[in-house]
């Protein structure tokens, strides 16, 4: 990269090293004079290798076609990085077999940062370039047209499952993988989730465990949708001149820096981004929008087909709830140049779409943005470098903006645009801070077991909520019943097998449920540990809240929103319909409800623990429960109503808790960043992880050890590294885990430096080492 080009380094310097033969001009798309095609291997190699180009290909191939080229005996897929007039083996070269497309399947701009992103998060280049594309794109049509419909059968017993479990866990996993969503689901939904091998459902449907049929496709993820169009407001003075700013990085984007939109909930972000969109499409250009997968809900993209609704057609969607079909037709959408606008979530980024007018990241604060497997990016972060590759503009949208983005706004790398106003001139809802430490006191007229999860003063609000007929939303971060199970003489919780975590009750399916690897089990009726039996159940989550409620509003409509009840397709999207059309009185749900949602009859919104997040072992713990608080509240009182908000906590006075209860973000972050400075924490620094995850503890330890001690050699300056120690998550997948945490203020000589030892590390075949630069997880 020269110096004038983008770069999250620090001096914008790096680039991979370039090819030894000469490349066609820059800028040049076409493969003009082209004889030799230089291509990287979709698998196993990160070598590039050099193919002539066949007389038939001329003029067709193209930078980042995929092809088929011979590989010893065999034919591989690849993809064209660079086109080359000379090689200096150009005699020899095997000819390129064959065209998967007549479009290519990477601008220019994405093998730009496909290269990036592998020097950067130290991965090779061929996994980069696979994890752009969706699995549903890279395999071949035939296998995901036909989709059948998997049902559990009526001798499908719980004692069934049960008795496969030892005898055939495959196919024991299936029929629980069923159950949960209800006993039926397509196999093409299932298999995202797991493996599936077809003679494990040969083998249930002979046992007369489950029944097969096939399944009528639904491609259009929207086919039964009509949306009225929308018209644009009139903006209010602040939108106003945020939408002249982004206008103006639109029309002149390489003298534009990134934006960062910070708006309050409510404010009207969203229209902001509508209309910036509009600009970009009357100017022919096109717009890629990203939304964490939990708020693209069927609301945010009808607010998006209903404004741009004579090119419905136009609008490509791209997340995980899509079926393989689905995603594949939308995917090709894109590509073939018959979208405009792509919403989608994380890997949307890597959409090929051409002339990009805007890129607008919305709760660009969210850590969904970051990929936890190789290559571990983060969206956001690459958003920006997108848009610089690609001159075009780029808008951060969020309340309660990163630490890192409100850094970069406040010393000016991003221009910052403020929404400090909700566009119903409404205040923001009053939030209430309930000390729980108290809610065993007695004489409140409650149950006790009641009262530890939800307070008098909550429940009191609630009831006048019902009595006017308002709609209330209690949020906890919690699925199951009972989150623990311990003995009453050793102590010892009952934990999953392969992981070191508590299993949580789930009183449904009266099963022991691991919420780190999904393992179920029945409740043991004695101490797995001591013998003894004197289990007790302790804890709480979604579940027993539901039943809690439904136990003191008896009269009460209520639905519970998490990803236990919304497995059904749509079933997520009805309930909230349901919701918003006020023929449900309160919504108890995990984050599912957190995010985006705008209900304008709901007053009154209820933390039940607001602690779960400030307890996380991770420096970040603190942003993330403000962040979280201040979103939660934003969903109080919208439209006419003015809003409440009680946050239940032990730990009151904490500056998390007391900064939310002002919804003062900017004193929070201010204080925030003080320490971060202080502590050389990001954005201050930059960190890299290094996991040693093993079946044998002492193996993972030792291997992590060893690194270390290479690492400390030629350890460049300004490094910080610090000792090998376990995960706080000691066990989980059956794998030990220990992590080592490096820091830098400039990651550029530690990024090299780890490369280089890396590279020449033997380690241990059993223990699995990864990196994660700029990780955001450290709790895992
Ligand atoms: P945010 O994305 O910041 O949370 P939204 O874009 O969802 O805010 O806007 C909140 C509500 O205000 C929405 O119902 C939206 O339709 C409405 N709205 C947005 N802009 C205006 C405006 N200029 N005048 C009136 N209502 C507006
Ligand atoms: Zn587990």
């Amino acid at each position: 990269m020269t110096e004038s080009q983008p770069s999250l380094f620090d001096d914008g310097k790096d680039r991979p090293a370039a090819g030894h033969a000469v490349p066609v001009s820059a800028g040049s798309r076409d493969s003009g004079a082209a004889l030799v095609a230089r291509v990287q291997l979709e698998e196993g190699s990160s070598m590039e290798l050099d193919y002539g180009i066949p007389d038939e290909l001329q003029g067709r191939l193209q930078l980042g076609s995929r092809v088929r080229v011979p590989l010893q005996s065999r034919q591989v897929s690849a993809v064209v990085v660079e086109l080359l007039r000379h090689s200096p083996h150009a005699a020899k070269l095997k000819p390129i077999a064959g065209l998967q497309s007549s479009r290519p399947m990477f601008t220019r701009g994405l093998l730009e940062l496909a290269q990036w992103m592998a020097h950067y998060y130290l991965v090779p280049l061929h996994r980069v370039l696979r994890s752009m594309l969706p699995q549903a794109v890279r395999q071949k049509p035939e296998s995901f047209l036909k989709d059948s419909l998997l049902e559990l059968t009526a001798a499908a017993t719980a004692e069934q499952i049960e008795l496969l479990e030892k005898r055939a866990p495959q196919q024991a996993a299936l029929l629980h993988a069923l159950q949960r969503v209800g006993g039926s689901a397509a196999l093409s939904a299932l298999r995202r989730e797991m493996g599936i091998d077809v003679a494990v459902l040969k083998a249930l449907e002979r046992r007369g465990l489950l029944q097969r049929s096939a399944l009528r496709l639904e491609r259009d993820p929207f086919g039964d949708e009509h949306f009225l169009p929308s018209q644009a407001f009139e903006l209010t003075v602040e939108q106003a001149a945020a939408l002249k700013a982004t206008i103006q990085a639109i029309d002149a984007p390489q003298e534009h820096r990134p934006l960062l939109l910070q708006g309050v909930t409510g404010s009207g972000k969203t229209e902001v981004y509508l209309q910036a969109i509009d600009h970009a499409l009357k100017r022919g250009l096109n717009a890629l929008v990203l939304v964490p997968e939990i708020s693209l809900t069927p609301q945010t993209i009808e607010r998006f087909k209903a404004r741009f609704h004579e090119m419905q057609q136009q609008v490509a969607v791209l997340h995980s709830h899509l079926s393989d079909g689905e995603r594949h037709d939308e995917w090709f959408k894109v590509q073939e140049g018959r979208a405009r606008i792509v919403i989608g979530a994380r890997s949307a980024l890597f959409a090929p779409l051409d002339k990009l007018g805007i890129i607008i990241v919305d709760e660009e604060h969210e850590p969904s943005y970051k990929q936890e497997e190789a290559p571990r990016y983060h969206a956001r972060d690459l958003a920006v470098l997108r848009g610089r590759l690609e001159q075009c503009a780029v808008l951060l949208g969020s309340a309660t903006p990163s630490l890192e983005s409100f850094h970069n706004a406040q010393c000016g790398k991003y221009e910052w645009l403020h929404l400090s106003r909700r566009t119903d001139g409404r205040s923001m809802p009053l939030i209430r801070i309930i000390d729980m430490r108290l809610a065993r006191r007695k004489g409140t007229g409650m149950k006790v077991e009641h009262a530890i999860m939800i307070s008098e003063h909550l429940r009191n609000a609630v009831a006048a909520r019902l009595e006017k007929g308002e709609q209330s939303i209690l949020f906890l971060n919690r699925r199951g019943f009972h989150t623990t199970l311990d003995c009453g003489d050793c102590a010892q919780p009952v934990q999953c097998h392969d992981c070191a975590i508590p299993m949580t009750w789930h009183k449904a399916v009266n099963h022991l449920v691991c919420h780190i690897c999904g393992a179920r089990r029945l409740p043991p009726k004695i101490c797995p540990a001591c013998g003894q039996q004197n289990l007790k159940y302790g804890g709480f989550g979604t579940e027993r809240v539901e039943a809690a409620v439904r136990e003191i509003f008896p009269k009460a409509r209520i639905a519970r929103v998490d990803t236990d009840t919304m497995q059904r397709k749509n079933q997520l999207r009805d309930t909230l319909r349901d919701f918003r059309a006020q023929k449900l009185d309160l919504l108890i749900g995990t984050q599912m409800i957190a995010k985006g949602l705008d209900f304008p009859n709901v007053t009154l919104v209820g933390v039940l623990n607001a602690d779960t997040a400030l307890n996380l072992p991770d420096f970040r713990a603190a942003e993330r429960t403000v962040q979280l608080l201040i979103q939660v509240a934003g969903r109080a009182g919208r439209g006419e109503m003015q809003g409440e908000v009680f946050v239940q906590t032990h730990a009151p006075h904490s500056p998390a808790i007391q900064f939310s209860r002002h919804s003062d973000y900017n004193g929070f972050a201010t204080q925030e960043l003080e320490a971060r400075r202080a502590f050389e924490y990001p954005p201050f620094s930059h960190m890299v992880l290094i996991s040693a995850r093993g079946p044998q503890q002492n193996l993972a330890e030792f291997t992590l050890q060893t690194l270390h001690k290479r690492l400390q050699e030629g350890l460049p300056q300004g490094c910080v590294m610090g000792e090998p120690c376990p995960s706080s998550l000691v066990k989980a997948h059956g794998q030990f885990r220990y992590q080592l945490l490096l820091r830098s203020a400039s990651i550029r000589p530690l990024l090299r430096h780890l490369s280089e030892v890396m590279r020449r590390f033997g380690g241990d075949p059993q223990v699995q080492l990864s990196l994660d630069v700029d990780p955001i997880n450290l709790s895992a």
